[in-house]
């Protein structure tokens, strides 16, 4: 991979970083530990079951986003990591390209498609 497209892909991780660190809630001097309510209260989407349920439930909502979104931010800083150390693009199974299609989908991908969807199968 080329050094303009690692800063192509670094560009893209950044971005999807900074759109999730926003949905997270964690704008400036916030840190990880912000509480729930504050990371349900930022969530931007319409649909937030504000008005059709009780605390809890608004809790646990706030809970599993952070959780799967969470997760997304450790690939995306994973990625970035890759990209710093020139191993990003190769997949970590069978050390093969990854490709640029499934990278402009999937920036923090890990695995090309191939061993990915082998993955998926072992684990079915
Ligand atoms: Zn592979």
């Amino acid at each position: 991979m080329t050094a303009d497209e690692l800063k192509h892909y670094e560009a893209l991780l950044l971005k999807k970083r900074e759109t999730l660190m926003h949905e997270l809630g964690y704008f400036g001097e916030k840190t990880i530990s912000a509480s729930a309510r504050d990371i349900a209260g930022s969530y931007p989407y319409s649909e937030h079951p504000a008005d059709q349920g009780t605390e809890s439930m608004e809790q646990e909502q706030a809970y599993k986003l952070a959780s799967r979104e969470g997760r997304f931010l450790f690939h995306i800083d994973e990625a970035l990591e890759r990209i710093k150390d020139e191993t990003y693009g190769t997949c970590n199974s069978c050390e093969g390209d990854i490709g640029s299609m499934r990278l402009e989908a999937v920036p923090h991908a890990r695995m090309c498609i191939e061993c990915k969807s082998k993955e998926e199968q072992d684990s079915a």
